[in-house]
């Protein structure tokens, strides 16, 4: 290969140049040079492909530092010939993504890109993974803005060796500390270069001398952390409550993952939820039902009383306007539907199997009309609506 051009002198910089100053010169020079706008000039795709190759060099944090160092001879770690699971397309995502903006991303889908392109960039360290943790509240603290105390387990930097996995640590003689390694080849495309994390140190840039207690040498630790979480009033059994970067820590300073806290809301054995209404089942007995009576009906507070007429019907129903659950993140509240259900006797004594006999022979159709109302199953309707 003819000697290769400064990548600084190739984009027109000093060294010193920073990454705008990078990114502007590559835009510039690359639309001038680009073998589109010089049809029938042969030289044009060379000059492009030497663009590209220094730009992608220049515009990654640690390829530019072991540029700076080695130059165009990035030593080669021992027996390493084409890492497997590299990106032998190397920066073609960084330079579509300097032509298209994030359109292109949002088309492909980050993964779609990748697999397209052969495998995600080795040089960006990785975001943590998200983490997810159930937490039960009964309704009532459902229907009230609740503070809780949650433990989760989560990954996170090794405190003792400050996620370098160990206490003694030099510098990686393979890429000179940048963690990365460019390498240079020949493809269907032409010349392609990539970048990826260092096979000697796998892209910490530093070597393990003495491997750290805490972590083992992996700069990472799993720990139980106590986290205080605010429950919303109003909020639904299964829903999830998000706390950006509360999960899992990435690799090399990459961002945290999230952390997901599931919400189960305990099943009340007297108020049923349905959305924001709620319901409850009145159970009275057939006297009670023909006589009327006056019950306490249970609410989130505590109870209301309710009266309930003579000849009151099974499946009818008393709404309690404003006493279900607070609608979430919105103004107001749900109903409390109180639902009657008439319990009939199973067991009868000789002497009430009598007294029913005797009522019976003097009761008629009209004893058990109640006006042509609505039926058994409007009601229970009316409960669902
Ligand atoms: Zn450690
Ligand atoms: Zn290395």
């Amino acid at each position: 290969m003819a000697s290769k051009r400064d990548y600084y002198e190739v984009l027109g910089l000093s060294r010193e140049a920073s990454d705008t100053e990078i990114k502007k010169a590559y835009r510039r020079l690359a639309r001038e040079h680009h073998p589109d706008a010089n049809p029938g000039d042969p030289g044009a795709e060379d000059r492009f492909k030497e663009l590209t190759e220094a730009y992608e060099v220049l515009s990654s944090a640690q390829a530019r530092r072991a540029y700076d160092t080695y130059g165009h001879q990035v030593p080669r770690g021992s027996g390493q010939g084409g890492t497997p699971g590299g990106d032998p397309f190397g920066g073609f995502q960084d330079i579509f993504e300097t032509f298209f903006g994030d359109r292109f991303g949002d088309r492909f889908g980050e993964s779609g890109f990748g697999s397209f392109f052969g495998g995600t960039s080795a040089r960006a360290p990785s975001r943590g993974g998200d983490a997810e943790v159930e937490v039960e509240v009964t309704l009532q603290e459902a229907a009230t803005e609740t503070e809780r105390e949650v433990k989760v387990q989560i990954v996170r930097e090794c405190s003792v060796c400050s996620g370098a996995g160990g206490t003694e640590t030099r510098q990686c003689e393979t890429c000179g500390g940048a963690g990365a390694v460019r390498t240079v080849r020949q493809s269907l495309l032409g010349q392609m270069v990539s970048t990826q994390a260092c096979p000697t140190c796998s892209g910490r840039g530093r070597i393990i001398i003495v491997e750290c207690e805490n972590c083992r040498g992996s700069g990472r630790v799993a720990e139980i952390v106590t986290r205080r979480i605010q429950v919303p009033a109003g909020i639904e059994d299964g829903m999830s409550i998000r706390i950006v970067g509360g999960g899992h820590a990435g690799e090399r300073g990459a961002p945290a993952g999230d952390l997901y806290v599931k919400i189960k809301v305990k099943e009340d054995p007297e108020l049923m939820r349905d959305g924001d209404d709620l319901i409850h089942r009145m159970r009275i007995n057939f006297v009670e039902a023909a006589l009327g009576t006056e019950v306490e009906a249970p609410t989130l507070e505590g109870s209301r009383p309710v009266r309930l007429e003579p000849g009151t019907q099974p499946g009818t129903t008393h709404t309690l306007r404003g006493e279900g659950m607070p609608r979430l993140r919105r103004r107001g509240r749900g109903d409390l539907k109180v639902v009657v259900d008439v319990m009939v006797p199973s067991r009868l004594s000789s002497e009430q199997r009598e007294l029913l006999r005797r009522f019976e022979e003097i009761s008629g159709e009209e004893t058990y009309n109640n006006g042509g109302g609505e039926s058994f199953f409007d009601r229970l309707r009316s409960v669902f609506r």
